[in-house]
């Protein structure tokens, strides 16, 4: 079993480290497979937390196999994490051990910036620090995520959850979740709208059942005929089929807002024709090769072509409260953390209904 050890710098070399199991890729072209890394022991504002469910996202594949710039090796990928606090700092308040706890895309932004004091640490000018592959100040080195059997993090990145939701379920709201919360939200999406969602995966899932709880009219796009009855099931009022010429020409110019979570290459314009005057399509998937939108397409409607990035910590903090009061959890299945490279090919066959989530006893 390959061993990491993340090289202290001078400025915390006093710092004690825990070596913690974890499962990670060594390079690109390499299997997730088992390797320790060493976590920092809490600092004062620090909540050490045993994981127990960490959701599988499309972003874990892509930067384990360096398909976006910049992985740095080991790769030890995993945001949305649930588990339970096992020691805290001296400094702590929000948390005590044995408490539940989760952890999402960030774990640290700079706290200065306008963007981080508005709360949106998402934005953060300086940079914000994503739970894997970011800068880790303490280490030197660089942040590693929730496919692991610990973690530790900056009390204010922690975020509460309540125990009365099924915890594997809770997992994949913390990137799922809030990707698809935060758009709906502040674009003040609710009742008496008509809200389109593109694409059923794992971010599209939870649009359809967070857009549904706002009391908005909700239709499911996609092109796949088998999603129709899925669809329904999570909660969608209407299911449109893309290819079919017929049914997309009765919806043209019928959405206030349109949530895009397609990360394969698609025509923009074509369904910011669906739009009607005044409506906003948000995307939220990242397409391989930038896209061409003539500006006619949005000029005719005065139509608006916008993105979002997850959420800041206060959204996200609302976002499972808000999920915790209106029973909403995220679509999943549970795997043993062996099985995550099979889970990865599942996954990029949109084999997966609709979050893989590892059990983290099985590390
Ligand atoms: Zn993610
Ligand atoms: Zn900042």
């Amino acid at each position: 079993m390959p061993t990491t050890t993340a090289q202290p710098n001078p400025a915390t070399a006093a710092t004690k480290w825990l070596s913690t199991k974890a499962y990670g890729a060594q390079s690109a072209t390499t299997p997730i497979a088992p390797l320790t890394i060493e976590r920092r022991t809490p600092r004062p504002d620090d909540v050490q937390i045993d994981i127990l469910y960490c959701g599988v996202c499309h972003s874990d594949l892509h930067t384990a196999r360096s398909e976006w710039p910049g992985t740095l090796y080991p790769c030890v990928p995993g945001h949305e994490i649930v588990g339970r606090v096992t020691a805290i700092g001296t400094d702590v308040k929000k948390f005590k051990v044995g408490d539940l706890a989760a952890v999402g895309c960030l774990v640290d932004s700079c706290y200065k910036c306008d963007n981080c004091k508005e709360g949106l640490e998402q934005y953060c000018s300086n940079g914000m620090v994503g739970t894997y592959n970011g800068p880790d100040k303490y280490s030197g080195g660089h942040t590693f995520g929730g496919y692991s059997k610990q973690i530790v993090v900056r009390e204010e990145f922690v975020l509460t959850i309540s125990g009365k939701l099924p915890l594997e379920g809770i997992a994949p709201l913390l990137c799922a979740g809030i990707t698809t919360y935060s758009p709906l939200r502040h674009w003040k999406v609710g009742k008496g709208q008509k809200v389109g969602i593109l694409g059923l995966g794992g971010l599209g899932h939870m649009g359809v059942k967070l857009a549904v709880s706002m009391d908005a009219e909700v239709t499911m796009l996609s092109h796949t005929p088998s999603k129709e009855k899925d669809a329904k099931k999570l909660g969608a009022h209407h299911f449109v089929l893309t290819s079919d010429e017929e049914q997309m020409k009765k919806i043209a110019g019928s959405f206030d807002f349109i949530l895009d979570t397609v990360s394969a290459d698609h025509d923009y314009s074509f369904y910011l024709g669906l739009l009607r005057t005044s409506g906003v399509m948000v995307c939220v998937g990242v397409p391989p090769t930038p896209a061409t939108v003539h500006a006619i397409n949005l000029i005719l409607g005065r139509k608006s072509l916008a993105g979002s990035l997850i959420g800041g910590i206060p959204e996200t903090q609302e976002m499972l409260d808000y999920c915790a009061k209106n029973n909403i959890v995220s679509e999943v299945e549970v795997i043993n953390i062996k099985d995550i490279n099979e889970a990865y090919e599942r996954m990029l066959k949109g084999d997966v209904r609709y979050r893989f989530v590892i059990d983290m006893a099985t590390l």
